[in-house]
Parts: structure tokens; sequence; C-alpha cells
């Protein structure tokens, strides 16, 4: 399974995937992208949101399989934005 990742020391919050790809990126409190969904990542949308970015802060890769540790991750439900994020955030995956 892959998933998205937007590195935020490289966005600059222009908007282009938010506009572009609505269902998997939306501006954070930052002004910057945060990605949204772990469905359909491969989609057409995704893609030309992941090749728009102006400075290549996207990328769409192979998903960890081992549930990621993070305080993030274990304070919610929601998928977080570390590097190692699975999306799916199951923490009690062995
Ligand atoms: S297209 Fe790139 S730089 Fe622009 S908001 Fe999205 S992630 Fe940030």
């Amino acid at each position: 399974m892959k998933k998205l990742n937007v590195d935020q020391t490289k966005c600059i919050g222009c908007g282009a995937c938010v506009a572009i790809d609505p269902e998997h990126f939306e501006f954070n409190d930052d002004g910057k992208s945060s990605v949204i969904s772990s469905e359909n990542v491969e989609n057409e949308n995704a893609l030309n949101a992941v090749e728009s970015c102006p400075t290549g802060a996207i990328s769409l890769e192979e998903a960890s399989e081992e549930a990621c540790e993070c305080e993030d991750c274990e304070d919610s439900d929601d998928a977080c934005e570390c590097s190692n994020c699975c999306h799916e955030c199951e923490h009690d995956a062995e």
C-alpha cells in the first residue's frame, strides 16, 4: 500500500495540490498542505497533485507495514504526519 506525504519543510503553501485534489490535501493551521486521506492515493488527481507541486514536497511512497509509535498516533486514530506513518494507525498491530 502506498501513502502520500507532504514534507512540511518544503511546502510553500501555494495551494496547487489543495486545488487539484481536495480529496487528499487541505491546508493546515500553518498554511501548508496536509494529507487528509489514505484512500485512492494513486488516482489521477493525486498523481497530478504530486506532479504539480512546485517544490517537490509531495511524495508517494510504499507505506511501512509497521505501526508507527509517534505521539500523534498514540493520541489519535487519525493519520499523523510523520514519515513512518502507515496512515492506518493500528496501534495494536503485532
Ligand atoms: S503543491 Fe506543494 S508547495 Fe503547494 S501547497 Fe501543495 S505541497 Fe505545498
